[in-house]
């Protein structure tokens, strides 16, 4: 087991987390060869939690030989739909059965507080349920062709399929990437990030006891530039999923195109907020509070923009100050309204943002104060709103990833189109109003996967279409469209006179 200790000393923080044997391939558990290990620290406090393998090529090269034998094998490609749901549904069951310590693996490996971890498992479970009921509900079509012929389109699995994903929700994303991929008869390969990695690693255990055969899944822990660019190029593989930064999402698609691999990205965004002067603002301005706050700002539908009409701005900054001055921070177990950030380097980029705005005269129409009661190595971050923001200002362009929202006003419904359109992201969007037809308006001119109105589900539920538009990303994840990219369709014509 890669995760022994926790399983034998229940939930001790003082023991290793992770033991080392963090790769898993055709069904076992194995350290890199060379026995290379990077170390985990817990965000909330700097202490080392384990350490997990550094994976090579020639592991994920490994893990791709056992996922193609996995398909070629009775044990796993003979399975049907039905049988392919019932495993993904018993493996559904054991994560519920599992929350608390999962969720206290999550909570010490990202710092997010254990409530939210706890949610994180029950959409995780979630996502396993419902592709679980869908893998036997993906119909072919019969087309009408010449006289004499029958023509069929079905939806075949891709083969192997390679799944990096970040350290922000890694349960959830295990759910969301995998789970579809299962469901389609595909074999995977999980490139988890080596930055928060533990729920993985038990979620593939777990699913190893339910009864998915060797080689149905794999995991390479390991370095992105290691490990990850290792499976992103590799030729067998049919498709790549990724979800991280746009930096390396470019990385990734050219290299699975020197194969003519396909690949779906999910880049983040700077998702705006928008809030009409007819709005509940009360209601609004909880929702832009929990946008920004939730997961320290780090995820990437966060909400970190909001346009508010002129005529209410000060109104509407004033209830974000009060409702910014009772956010509080904490370690995972304080299960307060946000932990720190997952790393050094993310807390340096997010306060030399802070700092750039400092210096460039933005005002800060609310913040959060820090407490001094924190461990004086977690890695916080005081919440804050800056506004006016003016639309060039990199604060108002550039992903931050951290609990910073930039506020901006705006004159009119042109306007504030015009606003939310100008960035290079289109992930998420949201329009407070009580008018319907701007409501229908909004919904058709706003550049985003998806738009709410007077409500933000960063991301939405598990059944509900998600990705981007420009550089969001392509693809889509989530949902019945989660099936079609994760499948191909296979057209039979057969003539029968
Ligand atoms: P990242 O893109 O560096 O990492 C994401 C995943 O890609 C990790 O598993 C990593 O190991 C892997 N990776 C890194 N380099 C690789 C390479 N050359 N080839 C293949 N795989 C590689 O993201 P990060 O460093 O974790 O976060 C940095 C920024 O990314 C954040 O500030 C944020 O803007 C963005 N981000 C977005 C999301 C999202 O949900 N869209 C999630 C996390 C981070």
């Amino acid at each position: 087991s890669p995760l022994g200790n926790v399983s034998s000393i229940g939930m001790n923080i003082d023991q290793p987390l992770a033991n080392v044997k963090t790769i898993f391939v055709g069904g076992s558990w194995r350290a890199a060869p060379d026995g290379a290990v990077l170390p985990m620290h817990a965000p909330a406090d700097g202490r080392l939690i384990g350490h997990i393998s550094r994976g090579t090529a020639a592991d994920v090269d490994a893990a791709v030989t056992a996922a193609q034998a996995a398909l070629d094998s009775p044990a796993w490609g003979g399975l049907s739909a039905v049988q392919r749901g019932r495993l993904l549904m018993a493996l559904s069951r054991r994560v519920q059965e599992e929350v608390e310590r999962l969720a206290w693996l999550e909570a010490h490996d990202t710092g997010k507080p254990i409530g939210l971890a706890r949610g994180d498992m029950q959409v995780l479970a979630r996502y396993l349920e419902f592709y679980a009921g869908a893998a036997d509900k993906v119909h072919g079509e019969v087309i009408p062709f010449e006289p004499g012929y029958t023509v069929t389109v079905s939806r075949e699995p891709l083969g192997v399929t390679a799944h990096i994903i970040p350290w922000n929700y890694p349960a959830q994303m295990f759910g969301r990437s995998l789970a579809p991929a299962l469901a389609m008869g595909n074999a995977v390969v999980l490139k988890p990030s080596e930055d928060a990695c533990m729920s993985c690693l038990a979620v593939a255990e777990l699913a190893q006891e339910v009864g998915f055969p060797p080689g149905a899944i794999n995991l390479v822990t390991g370095l992105g530039a290691e490990a990850g660019a290792a499976l992103s190029a590799h030729p067998d593989v049919r498709l790549v999923t990724f979800t991280g930064s746009s930096e390396v999402g470019a990385l990734v698609q050219a290299a699975a195109a020197r194969h003519h691999v396909p690949v779906t990205l999910e880049l983040g965004g700077k998702s705006p907020q928008i809030v009409f002067a007819d709005a509940d603002l009360e209601r609004a301005a909880d929702a832009v509070v929990r946008g920004i706050v939730q997961n320290a700002g780090q995820t990437c539908s966060a909400g970190s923009r909001v346009l508010v009409e002129r005529s209410v701005f000060a109104a509407f900054a004033e209830r974000l100050a009060s409702r910014f001055a009772a956010v509080r921070l904490g370690t995972p177990e304080a299960n307060a309204d946000l932990g720190p950030l997952i790393n050094a380097s993310q807390r340096e980029r997010v306060e030399r943002f802070v700092a750039q705005a400092r210096a460039d005269g933005i005002a800060v129409i609310a913040e959060t104060p820090l407490p001094d009661d924190l461990p004086p190595q977690g890695l916080f971050v005081a919440p804050v709103v800056f506004g006016p923001v003016h639309a060039r200002h990199p604060l108002a362009r550039e992903e931050v990833f951290g609990p910073v929202l930039c506020a901006m006003p705006f004159e009119d419904e042109l306007d504030a189109i015009r606003l939310a359109n100008d960035t290079d992201f289109g992930l998420v969007a949201a329009v407070w109003t009580r008018d319907g037809d701007r409501q229908a308006r909004l919904a058709r001119r706003i550049q985003s996967g998806q738009f709410f109105i007077n409500c933000y589900g960063a991301g939405g539920g598990v059944e509900l279409p998600f990705g981007g538009v420009k550089r969001s990303g392509h693809g889509r994840e989530k949902g019945m469209a989660a099936l079609e990219e994760m499948s191909v369709t296979k057209t039979v014509v057969h003539f029968h006179g």
